[in-house]
Parts: structure tokens; sequence; C-alpha cells
């Protein structure tokens, strides 16, 4: 079978990587290096297979006005963006009804619920387990008040399986976080949770292990999908057409601008996040510390610390907004006070690919027999490549996975 993958960020990297190894003939199309061109290179490494809780829980509402207002938010909607935004969030709202978030979390679960093993056994072949750690997360609040704002999305991953051990007081923090000086004074560690300690050489590994197991990696954009006979039969690029039993779209982010002209339109809004490094900060962790006030990640990586996070709506096209990227360093101060913080580079801004209900889009579409997709993954697309990729390639190549795509169909949103 020959598959044409349309974006080599992570997800596309992982579903071309079990393409190739079950014997289909791949190749990937990206304008950009392997895992550079989106948010792969970017992300804060938290491979959080227990992260069933979509974003948008019961009581959102409320808090849609403050984010409107709040600048300096961890989420911020700019109002020159706000009305491009508001069918977004009227759904995104919609998806917070109790019913329907019982039944994201289940989806979630079932996708994501052996995410380590699948990105260990990706990286085990390749021999770079060095990429991955498992010595969890450790997630922060400041009092039993603020950890009550949160307490439904902890419910539901319990509810899901999830291991949590709570740390009572600044003493048990500092037992497995040594240098935390900040005035919190709850932790909850997630022992069975891990990292990735540096997401563009995770990217690289897998590239190259696409190209080991027969597959080619091709530098060159996507400008159309190639319709014919009403099957997609290809894709075309600026210079040539490219024939193909089957297409996989996992452009992340840009994913909805290829299917549009196909008559398909999909929800897909950019969250854009910032990350900053720390090559020296002076400080020890052993695993990602989560200010979960500020919804940050302060991840130990191979080059330095790396502080990530903040969501900002405004589209593909606008500028960064470096400001955003500088908050990250006062999130940092108030964990971690001493961090030295005057060797601040690589302030990066990268676009998660977000659909309104938390769940990504995978699986054939039924329109459009010979296109499958594979994007949208959010705020967990580094999680949920390694999975993804499994799935598809076993939806595409067979023998069929015991997993029910339905609730990850891009038709979902035809209504
Ligand atoms: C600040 C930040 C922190 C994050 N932290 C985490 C985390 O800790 N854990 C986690 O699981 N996830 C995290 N994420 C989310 C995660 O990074 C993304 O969900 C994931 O990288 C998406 O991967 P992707 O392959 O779908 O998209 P991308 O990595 O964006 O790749 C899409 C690719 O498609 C290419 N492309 C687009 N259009 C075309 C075209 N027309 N032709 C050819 N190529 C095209 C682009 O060049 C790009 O390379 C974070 C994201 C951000 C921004």
């Amino acid at each position: 079978m020959k598959i044409l993958v349309v974006g080599a960020g992570i997800v596309g990297l992982c579903t071309a990587w079990h393409l190739a190894r079950g014997g289909a003939d791949v190749t990937v199309l990206d304008r950009a290096a392997p895992g550079e061109g989106g948010a792969s290179s970017g992300n804060a490494g938290a491979i959080s297979a227990g992260s069933v809780a979509p974003l948008a829980m019961p009581g959102v509402l409320r808090q849609v006005p403050g984010m409107l207002l709040d600048p300096a938010g961890a989420l911020h909607i700019p109002p020159r963006y706000a009305l491009r935004a508001a069918p977004w969030l009227l759904r995104f709202v919609a998806a917070a009804r109790p019913a329907r978030v019982a039944r994201i979390a289940e989806a979630l679960a079932v996708l994501l619920w052996n995410a380590m093993e699948q990105h260990r056994l990706i990286l085990a072949e390749e021999g770079a387990l060095d990429l991955i750690r498992e010595t969890g997360q450790l997630y922060l609040y400041r009092d039993r008040a603020q950890l009550a704002k949160d307490a439904g999305g902890w419910t539901l991953r319990r509810q899901h399986g999830m291991r949590i051990e709570e740390l009572d007081g600044a003493d048990a923090i500092r037992a497995l976080e040594p240098d935390m000086r900040g005035d919190y004074a709850l932790g909850l560690f997630i022992p069975e949770q891990g990292s990735c300690v540096n997401p563009l050489r995770h990217a690289q590994v897998v590239a190259r292990g696409v190209q080991r197991l027969g597959g080619t990696i091709r530098q060159e954009g996507v400008a159309a999908l190639l319709t014919a006979g009403g099957r997609i039969g290809g894709v075309r690029t600026a210079t040539e057409t490219l024939t193909a039993d089957a297409v996989v779209l996992a452009a992340g982010a840009w994913s909805a601008r290829l299917l549009a002209p196909i008559g398909i339109r999909v929800p897909l809004e950019t969250q854009r996040g910032y990350h900053v490094m720390l090559p020296d900060a002076g400080i020890t962790l052993r695993r990602p510390v989560v200010p979960a006030d500020r919804k940050a990640f302060i991840s130990p990586m191979e080059g330095g610390l790396r502080l990530a996070g903040t969501v900002e709506f405004g589209g593909l096209e606008a500028p960064p907004t470096p400001h955003r990227a500088a908050l990250l360093l006062e999130d940092l101060r108030r964990v971690f006070p001493q961090a030295r913080t005057d060797g601040a580079q690589g302030f990066w801004m990268g676009h998660r690919p977000c659909l309104p209900d938390s769940l990504p889009v995978i699986g054939p579409v039924a329109r459009w027999p010979g296109l499958w997709c594979a994007f949208g993954h959010g705020h967990l697309g580094l999680t949920g490549s390694a999975p993804t990729g499994a799935r598809l390639a076993r939806a595409m190549l067979g023998p069929a996975p015991n997993l029910d795509l339905a609730p990850y169909a891009v038709e979902r949103f035809a209504a």
C-alpha cells in the first residue's frame, strides 16, 4: 500500500513509523524538517496517559469573561480575536455538559491508557530510550481552596485509574523536589506519568526510524488534496502531483485548511503556547513541576530547564506576543525564586491544534475514501502521538484494531 503522510510533526511521524513497520510504502511530506514545523519541537515534554479530563469542564462558562479580560492570565483571548473565536468557544462551552464530559474522558482514556508503553516501543526499537523519564509529574497548589477549583478534573482522572499521591505541606513537597522554595503547601504527585527530555530529538529519532524502515521523508509543502473518481488519490505540491492509495492528514493546526476545499469543515483552532529555555537555572528538578494556578510546566530537559505553557488565541498568522513568554519567567519565580533567569533564551511559540471537545480527529473520512485523519491532539499531542500512530496504522493496514474510532471521527462536527 502506497501512503502519503502530510505533516512531519510527532503525530505524523509516529503514524508513518507504524505504517512503515507494517509494510506500507510511506512518504512523509512537510514544508519543514521533521519536528521543526509546528508544535512538536517546543512542547513541555509531559507524557500524561492519565490526563483524561477535557479542557472544557462543567462550570467553564463562569470562567470565560475572566479569560477575556485578564491579559496576564494563563489563558488569554485578545479582544481583536474574540469574535473570530466565538463559534469555537460556543462549541467549547457546549462540550462542558457533564454527560458529554464523561464520554470525552472515556474516549481519551481509551486512546491514551498505554501511551508510555507505546512511546517506549518506538524508542526501544530506535535505541533512544534515554529520551524518556518515568519519574512522575508534580502539581502544586497554594492551599485547599485552590485545589477545590480543580477537584472535578482530579476526580475524573482518579475514576479512570490515575494514581495520585497527596503531599501535605511544603516539607512533603521538598522531599520530592528539594529546590522548591515557593509558597505552595499542597502537592499532587502522579508517579505513573513521565516526560520526554528533548521533544525535537524525539521527533528526529522517529523520523530516522521511518527511513530505517524503508519510508521517505520529503521537505515539501502540500498545496491540496487530490480528488479523483470520488476519492482522495494523492496530493498536489507546488511542483508536482503525487498519487497514492491513501493519504494521512497529520498537519496539526493547519489540517483544516486542507480539508476546507474538499467540503469538510472542522472547528480547529490554534491555542498558541510559548516556551523559554534556561540553560543554567542553578536548580535541579527530577520531574516536570506544574504550578497549577498558572498551568505552566517547569520541565527538566537535556538543554536545561524549559518553562512552557500559556494559552493564547490569535490564529495562525499573527506574530508571537513576547509578553506571553515573559509571564512564564514569573511563573518560575513563584515556585523557585532562587532560579537564575539571566541566561533565558529560545522564546518560542507553537500552535496547539485544538478541537472544542478536547478529542483529536483520528480515522477515515466517510465522504472521501482514501483519506485518513490524525490531527487535533491539542494539549496532549506528544502523549497521544504514539498510541494514535499504532491504532491508525492497524485500522489502515489491518488486522482491525480492537478500538472503535467513532468518538474521534471527523463526522462528529457535521451536525
Ligand atoms: C507550549 C506547548 C506545550 C505543550 N506541552 C505538551 C506536553 O507537555 N505534552 C503533550 O502531550 N503535548 C504538549 N503540547 C501539545 C503538542 O506539542 C501538540 O499537540 C503536538 O506537537 C501536535 O503534533 P502534530 O504532529 O499534530 O502537529 P505539529 O507538530 O504542529 O506538526 C504539524 C506539521 O504539519 C506541517 N504542515 C502543515 N501544513 C502543511 C502543508 N500544507 N504541507 C506540508 N506540511 C504541512 C507543519 O509544518 C508541521 O510540521 C504542547 C504544546 C505547546 C504549544
